[in-house]
């Protein structure tokens, strides 16, 4: 079927009141960067729907490119034709016929605008009906929930025909809540956790903490790789690549071994809590699990976060890992998540980690450490890159992480 149109609805936006124009004017935005490839395509964005007219471009591959923007709710490929009853009929069974399977049922659901029009909605309802039924003669009309749903409106420039309702990936448009910094891991939860906030309309930036040689290169383009994952939602993604080194080593050398992991965290908070300052961010995003591990007990995760008042958004913090598992894999971020190139916890990870640390022992052993200083050099270290959908960061040479220890 040739469509000429996609029609989008907002979902949740309806019951944004004042801000409504931002969010769709942030949609409208989205969208036609989705869409950058196809320049004739031009997007409406009216105060109740989004109209997309197509200008000749292959509506199944547009439709693919709306399903994983955040902020719509579902979308509909129109057909725009003359308003004349013999082209409405012989479109209308042609609309059918592209997605007809025997056993089906429809209806037609006729509305007229254009007042002028020779017949009214019911006149339209059945003369369409009858059109249908001669060209498909096993087909059974169903009022409440049938197959083909086939809407036919006639407004005053033309007549529009529809008959699918496509899901949209829902959510807030991505950027219409400010900006948060996703500390990004290559593990399956902080890729996980930034697709969700990206789904409540969080433009994110990913901050990354490496420490070579102790981590490889490939741990760290496995990072990148997963960002480029997330691009697919919300457009390029500022990655922040933090020399942690020297920090890892300092608190290796000072800190007993059961509060080296939380003391760890701690300076991975401040530096992604002064990095959002300096980039104007609102709040940090992580992949914590309650329970998941020693870090992420109530415990641990007091003593961690006494280091900032910033909010710390933590979207899968009450899920199983199954859970989580299933929408990584949903994602497509699983598979590279898996992946066996370690990261900087990982190598520094004491054996046994406190789950229940004393916030006063922490700040006592952290009293060893130059922590500003620390701090200062490593911010001044950092590199910032942005990464883009068609980005590929590993497997480009064989290098294992193995030749590099
Ligand atoms: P993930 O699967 O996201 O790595 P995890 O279950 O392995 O999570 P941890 O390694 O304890 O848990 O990390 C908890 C959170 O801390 C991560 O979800 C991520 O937000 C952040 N984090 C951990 N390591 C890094 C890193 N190297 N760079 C940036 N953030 C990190
Ligand atoms: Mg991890």
């Amino acid at each position: 079927m040739k469509y000429t149109e996609i029609m989008v609805r907002y979902g949740e936006l309806s019951t944004k009141g004042k801000n409504r124009r931002v969010f769709i004017n942030q949609l409208v935005a989205n969208v036609r960067s989705a869409l950058h490839q196809y320049p004739s395509v031009k997007i409406y964005g009216d105060h109740d729907r989004m109209h997309l007219v197509l200008n000749g471009a292959d509506s199944a591959h547009v439709m693919s490119l709306l399903r994983p923007i955040f902020g719509i709710q579902s979308f509909s490929p129109v057909l725009k034709i003359d308003k004349d009853l013999s082209v409405i009929y012989q479109s209308a069974v042609e609309m059918v016929a592209s997605v007809y399977q025997s056993g089906m049922s429809f209806k037609v659901i006729g509305k007229r605008s254009d007042k002028s029009f020779a017949l009214d909605s019911n006149e339209l309802n059945r003369e369409v009906g009858a059109a249908v039924i001669a060209a498909f003669p096993d087909i059974t009309v169903q009022m409440v929930k049938p197959d083909i749903p086939l809407q036919v409106e006639i407004r005053n420039e033309a007549a529009y025909l529809s008959c699918e309702t496509i899901l949209g990936a829902g959510g807030l448009p991505v950027g219409s809540s400010g900006k948060g910094m996703l500390m990004l891991s290559g593990g399956i939860d902080s890729p996980v956790a930034g697709y969700l906030a990206m789904k409540r309309g969080v433009t994110i930036e990913a901050v990354h903490f490496h420490s070579p040689p102790y981590t490889s290169e490939n741990a760290l383009n496995k990072a990148k790789e997963l960002a480029v994952k997330l691009t697919a939602y919300g457009g390029s993604i500022q990655f922040i690549e933090v020399p942690f080194t020297e920090i890892q080593e300092q608190i290796k050398k000072h800190v007993p071994s059961g509060y080296l992991m939380t003391v760890t965290r701690r300076f991975m908070l401040r530096l992604t809590d002064r990095i959002r300052q300096k980039r104007n961010g609102l709040a940090i995003i992580t992949g914590e699990s309650l329970g998941q591990v020693a870090s992420q007990t109530m415990h641990s995760m007091l003593a961690i976060n006494s280091v900032t008042a910033t909010p710390v958004i933590r979207p899968v913090i009450t899920m199983d890992k199954n859970e989580i598992i299933e929408i990584a894999e949903a994602i497509d971020t699983f598979d590279l998540a898996v992946q066996p190139f370690e990261d900087c916890c990982t190598i520094f990870a004491p054996p046994q980690p406190k789950t229940k640390p004393k916030l006063e022992r922490v700040e006592h052993y952290e009293q060893s450490l130059d922590v500003e200083g620390l701090i200062d050099r490593c911010l001044a270290g950092i590199r910032v890159e942005a990464i883009k959908n068609s980005d590929q960061f590993l497997y480009k040479s064989d290098t294992q992480m193995d030749e590099l220890f």
